[in-house]
């Protein structure tokens, strides 16, 4: 197809998805005339050249602006999430980890990097034990806001590993939009003030944290200009000295001296406990390189994030669940239904057995297989919501038509709902899914000092009660489970969809039901991501945005599902994820999506956009 045929064709899409997509152009700022402006936002954005989807406009700009300098998608990726760090410093940034998924155009083929925080060599496997009562400590916010929740970061060393093996940009590059972007400074939006205000109790119990997040003893304003000169200067530290500048250098006794000795506001109630982290277990971080997980779903490859994400296992197994059922030929009423039991029942088989395969035997091969999923699929009555806690299956190999469960003890998740996805192509048809976190918004809330950055509380996605049955317990040097879902569908072996979510363990959901609605149920990419969500994570009820129970509750009552509203105390909305996503157009064309609304609304930009202008 020559240009302007593409052109042509692109734009016909586009006055199509004229209609669906709300929460475009500029970002609202309250402030007065003189007051900074933050940079115009699209949800959906049409075009070539390449792409990028964030939940932040800086950000998303950022990678394009790689992109067009001649970056690939992997050298955007990166630059895109250390503005990310910048921007959404309660979500992610070099004091968290995460999962890195990569498409190579020349290989036609996926790659993955597990840069998941790990646990340090002295974490012991009661370390969420508290001695006075024998129970586990108060997860929110004394667990949470603590030193003993604090992992080995990774995101760092996955930044650098995959610019070094598919960039084309060294690291010191690839970081110095970002540092320049905290050093300038970007516009506060409701979704950080209120993300503010939401830690502000345990922010001010922390010294760094107070002064560098609560500027006079308060979250800053809607329209005001927040700049992070201690981060940028990290990220310049980082850019001449390299990773080792973090895992071996001054910043690796620094952050090893803070989560031994927090330091506390005089007089703060909150225990703010000293955790375990050394020099020794920074200098011996690595990421992991693995093979994806892969299934077939109507003809498409699915590829996710293999353990120790639960993502790729769990969101595969769902839909090779959902296979027999064919969605695409049900009412709305079964096929949400169908969606929901399916969840339920791969977060039973998620919880019983996965966890970090250096230290459990995970079947992944057989949680994936076509028998294990027909013999799951079995289990669903096409009129009825089973009981649940429903049981897990046996993935043994051997696989009957339809097997009933078996007995194991269920694990709560504790899972926090803070993350950020983020999702970058380019003009040779390279892609990046990326998913990166500090676990809990706000992390740790232990700010490392002088360096603008918090450190992550992910070790909270252990359980918290020792079961050597229990594939996530803690254990010295092992990964916490995660949910982390980033997505790469291929269509013939070329790339079609790219997608990944926050949101604890409603990623996993998130990106299901997301997929679903694109490939079974007639959305467009831009209605998917929309589209008002639930959540069934084999519990009692469903818990589920407000919009879904207004358009849904009477429809799925009669099977037996029982919707309550999603979120929780610490968060003011009742929003479920935030997608970033791409659809790739015949023709070479691109098509960007991120949330309309939830966070506040998201921003999607190509290359060369044809749409909007
Ligand atoms: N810690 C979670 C995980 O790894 C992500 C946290 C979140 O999304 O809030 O799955």
């Amino acid at each position: 197809m020559t240009p302007k045929k593409l052109a042509a064709s692109l734009t016909v899409g586009a006055l199509v998805l004229t209609g669906l997509t709300a929460g475009g152009g500029p970002a609202q700022a309250t402030a007065e005339s003189h007051a900074p402006k933050p940079p115009a936002k699209n949800a959906t954005a049409i075009g070539f050249g390449g792409a990028v989807a964030s939940v932040d406009p800086e950000a998303t700009n950022v990678g394009i602006g790689v992109l067009r300098r001649g970056g690939n998608a992997v050298d955007a990726a990166v630059a895109t999430a250390a503005a990310l760090g910048v921007t959404e410093p309660y979500s992610a940034g070099i004091g968290g980890g995460g999962y890195f998924v990569y498409y190579s155009a020349k290989h036609g083929k996926v790659y993955t990097i597990d840069g998941r925080e790990t646990a340090p060599a002295a974490m012991p496997a009661d370390a969420f034990i508290n001695p006075a009562t024998g129970t586990p400590y108060t997860f929110f916010p004394d667990l949470v806001t603590s030193g003993v929740s604090v992992g080995v970061p990774g995101t760092l060393a996955t930044w650098d590993s995959a610019l070094k093996s598919w960039g084309s940009l060294p690291l010191k590059k690839a970081i110095k939009p970002a540092a320049e972007l905290a050093d300038r400074g970007f516009v506060v939006d409701e979704t950080f003030r209120s993300q503010t205000l939401d830690n502000k109790a345990r922010f001010s119990a922390i010294v760094p944290t107070a002064k560098l997040f609560l500027p006079g003893g308060d979250a800053p304003k809607v329209g005001s200009l927040f700049k992070n000169k201690e981060l940028a200067r990290t990220y310049d530290l980082i850019g001449q000295q390299g990773p080792s500048a973090f895992y071996r250098g001054p910043l690796a006794g620094e952050m090893a001296k803070v989560v031994k000795t927090p330091p506390k506001t005089p007089g703060t109630t909150l225990p703010v406990m000293p955790g375990h982290l050394t020099t020794a277990d920074l200098a011996k971080y690595k990421v992991l390189k693995q093979d994806p997980t892969k299934i077939k779903y109507d003809g498409l490859d699915v590829y996710g994030m293999a353990p120790s994400s639960s993502g790729g296992t769990t969101v595969g197994e769902a839909l090779n669940i959902l296979t027999p059922k064919k969605l695409s030929k049900l009412s709305t009423p079964d096929a949400l239904h169908n969606y929901l039991e399916a969840s339920a029942l791969s977060f039973a088989d998620r919880g019983a057995y996965v966890g970090d395969p250096k230290f459990v035997d995970v079947p992944t091969k057989q949680l994936l297989s076509k028998g294990f999923g027909a013999e799951r699929s079995c289990q669903i009555d096409p009129k009825k919501a089973a009981a649940k806690p429903v049981k897990p299956g046996a993935p043994d190999g051997s696989y009957d038509a339809c097997a009933p469960g078996v007995n194991k003890t269920e694990h709560p998740d504790t899972e926090g709902l803070s993350t950020t996805h983020l999702v970058a192509s380019d003009r040779w048809g390279n892609v990046v899914s990326y998913t990166l976190t500090i676990e809990q918004t706000g992390g740790s809330g232990i700010t490392v000092p002088g360096r603008g950055f918090l450190l992550n509380n992910e070790l909270t996605d252990f359980s918290a009660v020792p079961d050597p049955a229990d594939p996530n317990r803690i254990e010295p040097n092992k990964r916490p489970r995660s949910s982390m879902s980033p997505t790469i569908v291929l269509k013939h072996g070329k790339p079609f969809l790219a997608l990944g979510s926050p949101g604890g363990s409603t990623i996993i959901t998130t990106v299901l039901q997301t997929l679903t609605n694109r490939l079974d149920r007639g959305m467009t990419l831009p209605e998917a991501v929309a589209a008002p969500r639930a959540s069934q994570r084999n519990t009692a009820s469903v818990t589920a945005e407000p919009a879904f129970i207004d358009a849904y509750e009477d429809q799925l009552t009669p099977y037996g599902h029982k919707l309550v509203l999603a979120g929780d105390a610490l968060t003011s909305a009742a929003e479920i994820g935030a997608v970033a996503a791409l659809e790739f157009l015949p023709g070479g064309g691109y098509l960007a999506a991120a949330e309309p609304k939830r966070r506040g609304g998201g921003s999607a930009a190509t290359v060369h956009q044809l749409w909007p202008r």
